[in-house]
C-alpha cells in the first residue's frame, strides 16, 4: 500500500493520534482536536482548535480509503481526541456513509470520554451500537475523585458509574486507559483501589496503563511548581501497576497492554496469564534495581507524545 500517497490525499487536520493496538486500522477523520482540551496533563492537541469535519471531506476520504483497503474491511478508527463528542444523529449519518464504502464494517472504534456519553440516551447508544460503534478507547485515567478533579477530567467517579452503565446496557464495549501515578505521591493505593473497583464492575475489553508524565506549559506543571501535585517515583508507579495486576478480576480474554512508550514495564498479555504478568513485573523491578540501583526512586523525564 502506498501510505505516503494515502496520507497526502486525506483530510488530516493537525495532530492525529490513535492507540497503539490500532496501528493497522485505517483512520478516518470525523473531528479534529479535542472538544475538551482541558485535562491538566495533556499536550496532545495544544494549539489545535476543535472542529467537526464536513461530510464532504469524510466522503472524499472514504473514497480515498476504498482505493487502498478491501471492500470487506471489518474495522475503522474514527479520529480525533474524542470523536464520540459528535451528536448521535451525526455519528449515525457517518456510519451510513462508512457502510456505503465498506458494507462489511463490524466495528467503528474511536477515542471516547465519559463526557461524550452523558448527553446521549441509552436508546441513542443502542442505535449507535447497531450502526457499528464499539470498543471505545476511554481515557478513564482513574476513579479516584481527588485525582479526577486535579486532572480536570470534567467528570466524577459517580459519572463514570452512571455513564459506563449506559454503555453496558447498550452493549458497547470499551478499552480502559488508566494512568499510573495520577494521584500524586503517597496516594497510589487509594487511587488503584477505587479504579480497580470500577474496572471490576464494568469489565473492559482491554486495560491500557500509562505512566503519568509532567510536561511544560501544562496546568499539571504549574501544580508541580506550587507543590500542589507531587510527582511519584518510578517505584511507586510500578507498585501501583502491581496492585492493578494482582487485583483486577478480568475475563481471560481481556488484554493487558502496557506497551506505551512512557511505561517501564511493557508487559502485554491476556488476563489468562495474570499470575505470569505479576511475576514478570516483580522480576522487572528486581532487574532494574540490580542493574541501576536507586533509579526507581527517582522520576524519569518523558518526552511529548
Ligand atoms: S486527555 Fe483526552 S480528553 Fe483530555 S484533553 Fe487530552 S485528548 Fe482531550
Amino acid at each position: 500500500m502506498d501510505i505516503k500517497k494515502e496520507v497526502d490525499n486525506m483530510h488530516y487536520t493537525g495532530p492525529v493520534f490513535r492507540p497503539p493496538p490500532e496501528a493497522s486500522t485505517p483512520l478516518l477523520e470525523i473531528t479534529y482536536g479535542c472538544s475538551w482540551n482541558r485535562c491538566s496533563f495533556c499536550t496532545m492537541y495544544a494549539g489545535q482548535k476543535f472542529g467537526i469535519s464536513p461530510m464532504e471531506h469524510i466522503k472524499e476520504d472514504l473514497q480515498e480509503l476504498s482505493r487502498y483497503y478491501p471492500k470487506n474491511l471489518k474495522r475503522i478508527f474514527v479520529v480525533n481526541g474524542d470523536a464520540f463528542a459528535l451528536q448521535a444523529h451525526r455519528l449515525l449519518d457517518i456510519a451510513d456513509l462508512i457502510h456505503e464504502y465498506f458494507p462489511e464494517i463490524e466495528c467503528i472504534t474511536c477515542y471516547a470520554s465519559i463526557r461524550n456519553i452523558k448527553p446521549k440516551t441509552t436508546e441513542d447508544l443502542k442505535k449507535l451500537r447497531s450502526a457499528g460503534y464499539n470498543e471505545f478507547y476511554m481515557g478513564i485515567e482513574t476513579a479516584y475523585d481527588p485525582a479526577l478533579k486535579q486532572m480536570r477530567k470534567g467528570y466524577s467517579q459517580a459519572d463514570e458509574y452512571e455513564q459506563l452503565k449506559k454503555l453496558e446496557d447498550a452493549g458497547i464495549t470499551y478499552n480502559a486507559i488508566i494512568m499510573l501515578g495520577v494521584a500524586g505521591r503517597g496516594n497510589y493505593r487509594s487511587n488503584a483501589s477505587e479504579t480497580i473497583n470500577l474496572l471490576n464492575r464494568f469489565k473492559p475489553h482491554m486495560v491500557l496503563p500509562m505512566s503519568t508524565s509532567v510536561h511544560d506549559n501544562t496546568p499539571l506543571k504549574e501544580m508541580c511548581d506550587s507543590q500542589e501535585f507531587i510527582v511519584v517515583s518510578e517505584r511507586e508507579m510500578l507498585n501501583e501497576e502491581l496492585l492493578y495486576l494482582e487485583n483486577l478480576e478480568m475475563d481471560d480474554d481481556c488484554m493487558y497492554f502496557s506497551g506505551h512508550i512512557y511505561n517501564l514495564s511493557r508487559i502485554s498479555q491476556s488476563f489468562k496469564y495474570q499470575d505470569e504478568m505479576v511475576q514478570k513485573l516483580k522480576e522487572r523491578i528486581e532487574e532494574i534495581d540490580k542493574a541501576h540501583p536507586g533509579l526507581l526512586d527517582t522520576v524519569l523525564s518523558r518526552g511529548h507524545l
